[in-house]
Order: structure tokens, then sequence, then C-alpha cells
């Protein structure tokens, strides 16, 4: 299996790639332009019919492929939201980039680009980049530049682990709970709704009316929270993906694409609920998950969200909700209450058990087998990477 990540740093900028980065941005538009007035967004018809209309822009060649392949990769995704009927975004490059996967060499700490007349840019690669790239199993496929990072994007071939044990993942809004019916963990994620709630109320802070300022002022702003958000998340997933590996886990997690079109405008809900539910980034925590898994080989699994947290995962029968409790629930026939999260958990990697481990079996024998409840360990998500570095 191949798997693909990506290594980024910053860099001080030059006035070579500034103009390469201008030219290459004006390629691509003019590659969309040309795209959307003669209905083309395949590689093929675009290369073999319109190559030459690149002509005019004074660039090494393999620039032009790359730019006719980032055209076309935009005008498919417009084509893919016009046809989920989403309201397409505009495909046109705002910001100067450039990217390439042929002719760049990694010597030692070096990376050199191609600039023409074989002449090559150096860049000088830091610690943390050297230090991944020195894995000689990777190979550098590509490398995209900004006017301030660089990425290289790296792949590696890993065969994929065989596992023993299932964890289930159940996401929430104030906490993810990882576990199956041995180790349930519980990890804290109270400040995220504050991370998000904080920023809305400094933004509506803004009162000058003009727009330019109100622009910049909202994007470094929400920029700076999404920053924020996904080094939480980062946090947790990685935690998440050591132990899996730890114990040889196949992570299972609810396939909840389209859960936002139950916080929208006439579902008799407040604003502020909406905003709140509308922030929740059970998606980003789902890439993490994702991509960080792959790149250890660890297998990850969808299953469907339906009755997971209402079912009991000791005895398979029905449960309420506990009338004096939040977020508990009762089952009458343990004569006992859980927690609500737990239950979710610990169903989600039952299904994933019978699903994808043991597919003759039927879910009562699954549940029936695992009697008892689990040890329930809770971690603080924003405090995992301060453990970590004082050990
Ligand atoms: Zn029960």
């Amino acid at each position: 299996m191949l798997v693909y990540k990506a290594v980024r740093q910053r860099f001080a900028q030059n006035q070579e790639l500034c103009t390469m980065m201008e030219t290459f941005r004006q390629m691509v538009n003019e590659c969309i332009r040309i795209g959307l007035d003669n209905k083309i967004s395949t590689l093929k018809k675009f290369s073999s019919n319109h190559y030459h209309d690149l002509k005019k822009y004074d660039i090494q060649s393999r620039y032009k492929l790359t730019a006719i392949s980032q055209a076309c990769g935009r005008l498919a995704q417009m084509k893919r939201s016009i046809r989920e009927g989403r309201t397409p975004k505009s495909p046109y490059v705002q910001k100067p980039y450039l990217v390439s996967c042929y002719g760049f060499k990694i010597n030692g700490m070096l990376l050199s680009i191609p600039v023409g007349d074989r002449r090559y840019v150096h860049i000088i690669l830091n610690h943390h980049t050297q230090a991944i790239l020195s894995d000689k199993s990777l190979k550098v496929k590509s490398f995209v530049i900004t006017p301030d990072s660089i990425s290289l994007g790296i792949q590696k071939e890993i065969d994929e682990t065989k596992c023993d044990n299932v964890v289930g993942i159940d996401r929430n809004l104030r906490n993810v709970t990882v576990g199956n019916s041995d180790k349930v963990t519980m990890y804290n994620m109270e400040d995220l709704p504050k991370i998000t709630y904080r920023t809305k109320k400094v933004t509506s802070s803004f009162k000058r009316n003009d727009h330019r300022i109100r622009q910049k002022v909202y994007s470094k702003l929400g920029n700076r929270m999404a920053r924020r958000v996904r080094q939480f998340l980062n946090r947790i997933s990685k935690d998440i993906v050591s132990k899996a590996r730890e114990s040889r886990s196949m992570i299972v997690l609810e396939d909840i694409k389209g859960i936002r079109k139950l916080y929208r405008k006439g579902n008799y809900q407040g604003r502020k609920y909406r905003g709140m539910m509308n922030s929740w980034p059970f998606y980003e925590l789902q890439r993490q998950i994702q991509y960080k898994s792959a790149w250890e080989g660890i297998p990850v699994r969808f299953v469907s969200p339906v009755r997971t947290s209402i079912l009991c995962p000791i005895c398979g029968s029905r449960t309420q909700e506990d009338m004096f409790q939040h977020r508990q629930l009762w089952c009458s026939s343990c004569k006992r209450t859980i927690d609500r999260d737990v239950v979710a958990a610990m169903n989600i990697s039952y299904k994933g058990l019978q699903r994808f481990c043991n597919p003759s079996g039927l879910s009562d024998e699954a549940m029936k087998g695992n009697l008892g409840t689990p040890v329930i360990l809770r971690a603080d998500g924003s405090k995992l990477g301060l453990k970590a570095r004082s050990r």
C-alpha cells in the first residue's frame, strides 16, 4: 500500500522564485479560462489541444504541464460541487504558488529547484525536514512553494497491520471517546467550543465600518482560530493513533457525513446552538486520524451511526435516558447506568468487529461475548502534549 504525507517548512523569499510563482499563477488561471470557455476539464484533452496556448509564458515547459494538471484539478472540483448541488467556489487562484513533480533534486540538506538554462535555486532544509527525509524508505514525489513556505510531498510503501483488536471512536462536541469492551479513554475537549466562542466574540466587537480592514482582521483571527483547533486536535489524534499502534487495533469511526444538515436554519434551533454545532470540527479530527494511521499502516473503517448510543453494549437491549443524570443511560435489564459516550464507543467497536473482523457472526453474539464494564480513563485534550514534553 502506498501512503502519502507532506512535510512543511518556512523559507526565505527569493526574487527569482517569486517571479516564477506569479507566472505559474497566471498560467493556471489562463488554463482555467480556456477550460471554462471550451468546456474541457480532462488532462488528456487539454494538453493535446491547448498546450501551445501557453507559449507566451517564459518558464520551463515542465511547469506548464503541472499548471495544466492543477487547472484540470480545480475544474474537476468545480464540476463535482455543481453535480452534488453545492454552490461552487471560484476555481481561479488568488495567491502565487508553484508546484512540480519533475526535475528537482534533494542532496543532503539542499533542495535544488530548476529555473532554466541548467541553473538551480537552492533551498536549505531545516533539521525537522532533514530528520524526516533521512528515512531511506521514503521517496520525495513533489514540492509546493508558496511565498512563505515549502511543502514536500513524500511517499512510502507500507503493509497494512494485521489487527488483533478493534477500537471505536465516538466524536462529540465536548469529548472524544475511544475504546472497546476492555478499556475506554475519554479525551476532554471542553476548550474547543471556548476557542471558537471567544474568536466570535472578538470579531463581533469589531465596529469600524471599513470592509478592507475588516477583511484583514477577520482573516487574521480566523486563521489563528483554525491553527489553534488543528493544534488541539493534533495532540488527540496523535495519542489515539500511537495507542492503536501499540495495541495493534483497527480504528472504527462513525460515518457522520452530512450531519451539518441537522443544524440548518428552520430546524427550530437557536442561532447560538446552530453556530456551536456548525463549528464542531468533527471532520478535521477524522482527517488527522486517517492520514496518521495510514502512515503507520493501521486500517481505519467506517460504520453506520444508527442506534450506536441507544443499545446497551453489555446485554444488547434498548436503554433509556437517565432522568437524573446528564448524558447517562439506564439499562433496565442490567439494572445500571452507563455513560452515553462510553456506550457509543463500545457499540462502534462491536459494529466494527462484527463487520470487518468476523463477517459471519451475528451482532448479538458479539455483544453477549463481552460482559462487564470497561476501565474508563479520562484524559485532558489540551494537556496531552504538555505531559509528553515534561516526561
Ligand atoms: Zn444491559
